[in-house]
Parts: structure tokens; sequence; C-alpha cells
């Protein structure tokens, strides 16, 4: 049960690739598309936890490598590698998940309640349907049908799907930037 909780709040059904292309336009290196399918894999234990990861930007890495493939960290320079991933970059994968699940089931609900009304709206506002029942069920089961898929779909895939997502990304920058600031304080204090 509680790995199954994981599963879901790790993984997204939105495009992967818009985190690399993220990270050019606010400067946040997480999340690397290797290192979300490295943290989902450990949520489900498909994979062991630990392994080397760039200092920075906790991206896995060959054992060889001396420069990392997602932010081009010098290992040899200033930022080692890490055997483990800390725990706080997979609790703010989890946040990013749990904001952008939470804007597509509400526009998805949204959705379902635009086809309900106007379902309604459209029945009641037909004077032979609002006079016959049986005709208006059928009419009105139909609106419902293909109304709750399509307003579902349309409002939480795509509307939801993106305003989610870029809230949810605004959500990861700020815990980054939180991140690197406790991160710096640890070296000097
Ligand atoms: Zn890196």
């Amino acid at each position: 049960m509680d790995k199954k909780q994981n599963r879901i709040t790790l993984e997204t059904n939105s495009g992967e690739k818009k985190y690399i292309h993220n990270f050019s336009i606010d400067g946040c290196p997480l999340f690397s598309e290797r290192l979300e399918e490295h943290l989902v894999a450990v949520s489900r234990g498909e994979s062991p936890s630990t392994g080397r990861f760039c200092g920075f930007c906790f991206t896995p890495t060959g054992p060889e490598s001396e420069v990392c493939a997602h932010c081009q960290s010098d290992f040899r320079l200033s930022k080692k590698t890490v055997e483990i991933v800390p725990l706080v970059i997979t609790e703010i994968l989890r946040e990013q998940r749990k904001i952008e699940a939470r804007f597509v089931n509400g526009f998805a609900y949204l959705g379902v309640l635009l086809a309900v009304l106007g379902g309604l709206a459209v029945v009641l506002g037909i004077p032979y349907l609002r006079d016959h029942l049986i005709p208006a069920t059928i009419v009105y089961a139909l609106i419902l049908l293909v109304g709750v898929r399509i307003f579902a779909g349309v409002l939480g895939g795509y509307f939801g799907d993106n305003i989610g997502y870029s809230r949810a990304r605004k959500k990861t920058v700020q815990s980054w930037e939180e991140l690197k600031i406790a991160m710096r304080e640890n070296l000097h204090g």
C-alpha cells in the first residue's frame, strides 16, 4: 500500500521532456530525466537507492564519468559525486507531482460539472424534451457520456496539466533555491 502510494505521487502522465527544457530557462537543474527515472524506480523497489550521482543536480552518472551529462558539473573540481540522492530531493519531486495531480484532477472535476450542468441546460431548454421524460433521459445520458469525456479530458488533460505543471515547477524552483542556501550554510557552518 505504502509503496503504491509512492508510485502514484512520483509518476506523471505529462511529458518528461519539459524538465530538460526548463533547465535552460529557470536555471533549476531538477529534475533530469535520469534522476526522475531513478527516483521512481527506487520508490517501486526496482532499483537500489545507492549509486553514483552528481553532487549538484543528483543525476545518476557512470562510475568513470568526470563531468555531469545533465548540468555539466566537473566532478574533479568543485562538485563531487554523492552515493545517494538526499531524501529532500525525493520530497521535492513528490510535492511537484502532488501539485500537478491536484490541478489535473481539479480541472477534470470542473469538466464533469460542466457536462452535468450543460446537459441539464440543454434538456431543460428544449420544450419537447422537457415534456418527454424518456427521450430527455436518453439525450441527457448521451450528453453526459460524450461531454464528460471531452470536457474532463480537455480541461484536466490540457489546462489542468499545463497550469499544474507551471505551478508545480515554480514550487520546485523555490525548493531548489532554499536547498542551495541550506547546503551553502552547511558547508560554512
Ligand atoms: Zn549534474
